[in-house]
């Protein structure tokens, strides 16, 4: 496979130099730059959606076997290429290759579910609910409703996961899965990464005779390029994974349309721990060292990363200060996310009703310690601009202790948290009142709750709900990793009296595709 390249985008198949300001590769390891890149502009954008508006037409011809066989060459090609990008990886994140290695079987595993969720066609959610001519006062009339692709999606992936949230990552195996062409904003902290899967991506479209306006890669920096492409009138969906302030930018861009559009954000998170007072008194230790592993996986780089933990007072937080102060610091992934991590820390220093165990400020913002800071509830919960302070999120190994007084004030700590992808209860005694006061409140903020356990780490699997209320994500009920994130990029039709040879085979009488529909309220695979 020839991997020497020279241009850093690609377009329509065809690899491309933007004309816009560069912007460099950066080895967080090493703390220098790798390579130059040019940034991707607005004759891009128009070149990419031209290019995609007319493969879409391509696309809706495509049966959903196709599109199975061209998730599985993707995969397949995504693999060929792991020895060629896993060491650029490696150098442009700072990543090791073990986490890097598992994060390719993630990647090309969630495409290939896809391909086995296409293939087995019920995402489509067929229905059909057959007529009734005698019906009194009017009759019934038959309709029947399914999925559809909905348009170009624009795909925005994050810094920290650089294959299974990056250029072919959940969002866009999602997005491809529902028949959809794809525009990937590269993410500027490893562009030459992205290189590799839209080389992969060509050599998928070539095998599988997809027309090549299905995919392409703009490379930037700068917010410019990835404003305007949400403004393009042609995208119909945006995928994002990154920061709040990013994810809330676009969300705004999309909203001011002539058209407005949805934007699923997946943004930042605090990922509240409640350890609740029996399972401090009898395992304390134990949840400390979880927590401490916890807290600085992958240098805290994790959206699911436990950043606050709620529990009576007691000395937990010093067994776990002791536990992280243990662990060998890791590498963050660029300096802009190290900077912002030191000024966070900075922040919380100069406040004095935060006091820090272990880390602080560090003269290698790169290569930091865990930082473990502790807060009495009572400040923590002083007003609304307290609340809104300690509940931001620190991108990096750090974590909040709230000492609680009482278990009444665990749970108002509850009850004034914004909303979280996770939420994790330690309890032992599972009839309390206080547990089930504790689970009452965290429903509503929270997308996924987790039992004696640590939020870092999430399963792909269809019944995964990786999403939550705002701000962790733009639509609570939306889920960006498992099978259930391709509902996020799909439009609907309905179709009423429809002779049945026009009907789409999903919805002939006969069910020649052999899928699972709800007929009549009934969910059955039979023919009509
Ligand atoms: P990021 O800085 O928001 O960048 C994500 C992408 O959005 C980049 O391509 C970036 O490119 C673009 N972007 C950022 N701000 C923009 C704006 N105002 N307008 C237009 N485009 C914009 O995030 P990151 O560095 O990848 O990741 C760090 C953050 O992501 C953390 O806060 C973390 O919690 C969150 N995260 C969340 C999840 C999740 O599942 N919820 C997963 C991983 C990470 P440009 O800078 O070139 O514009």
């Amino acid at each position: 496979m020839n991997t020497a390249f020279d241009k850093h985008s690609m377009i329509a198949g065809q690899w491309v130099e933007g004309k816009g300001q560069t912007f460099e590769s950066w080895d967080p390891s090493k703390n220098q730059a790798i390579a130059t890149v040019s940034s991707c502009t607005i004759s891009d954008i128009k070149h990419a959606l031209a290019a995609a508006v007319d493969a879409k037409k391509v696309l809706d011809t495509k049966s959903s076997a196709d599109i199975a066989s061209f998730l599985q060459t993707l995969a397949d090609e995504i693999e060929a290429l792991k020895a060629d990008f896993i060491p650029v990886a490696m150098a442009e994140t700072g990543l090791p290759e073990a986490r890097l290695q598992g994060e390719t079987g993630r990647t090309s595993g969630q495409i290939r579910a896809f391909a086995t969720l296409v293939a087995e066609g019920s995402w489509q959610q067929a229905s059909i609910d057959t007529a009734d001519a005698k019906r009194q006062p009017v009759p019934k009339p038959d309709v029947r409703a399914m999925n559809i692709s909905l348009g170009p999606v624009a795909v925005f992936g994050a810094s920290n996961f650089p294959f299974a949230f990056g250029t072919l990552g959940g969002d866009s195996a999602a997005a491809l899965a529902a028949g959809n062409p794809i525009i990937v904003k590269g993410h500027p902290s490893h562009p030459l990464t992205s290189r590799y899967f839209a080389q992969a991506m060509l050599s998928a479209l070539e095998k599988s005779g997809f027309p090549m306006g299905t995919f392409a890669l703009l490379q930037g920096s700068g917010h410019e390029l990835g404003s305007e492409l949400v403004k393009h009138p042609d995208i119909k969906a945006v995928g994002f994974t990154g920061s709040l302030g990013g994810g809330r930018a676009l969300m705004d861009i999309a909203a001011n349309r002539d058209e407005p559009i949805p934007v699923y954000a997946e943004m930042g998170s605090i990922n509240p721990v409640f350890i609740m007072p029996e399972a401090l008194a009898n395992r304390s230790d134990a949840i400390a060292q979880g927590l401490a592993s916890s807290i600085a996986m992958g240098c805290g780089q994790f959206c699911t990363s436990p950043g606050l933990i709620v529990c009576l007072q007691s000395e937990l937080p010093q067994l776990l200060a002791q536990y992280l102060s243990e662990q060998s610091p890791g590498t963050m992934l660029n300096p802009g996310i190290a900077d912002a991590m030191q000024s966070a820390l900075a922040n919380r220093q100069s406040n004095h009703q935060v006091q820090f165990l272990t880390g602080g400020l560090s003269d290698t913002p790169l290569t930091p310690p865990a930082s473990l800071m502790q807060i009495r509830a009572a400040d923590f919960l002083a007003n609304g601009e307290a609340i809104a302070e300690f509940s931001e999120e620190i991108f990096g190994p750090a974590s909040l202790v709230v000492s609680c007084e009482s278990v009444d004030e665990l749970l108002n700590v509850a009850e004034n948290l914004s909303g979280n992808l996770t939420a994790t209860i330690h309890a032992d005694d599972y009839q309390s009142t206080p547990l089930t006061q504790l689970l009452t409140l965290l429903k509503p903020r929270t997308g996924r709750i987790l039992f004696n356990g640590y939020p870092t780490g999430v399963e792909v699997c269809q019944s995964m709900q990786h999403g939550g209320p705002y701000p962790a994500s733009s639509f609570a009920h939306a889920s960006s990793v498992g099978t259930a994130a391709i509902n996020r990029f799909v439009s609907r039709n309905a179709y009423q009296n429809w002779p049945d040879e026009l009907l789409p085979a999903e919805l002939q009488n006969a069910n020649p595709l052999g899928i699972l529909r709800l007929v009549d309220n009934h969910y059955s695979r039979t023919a009509l």
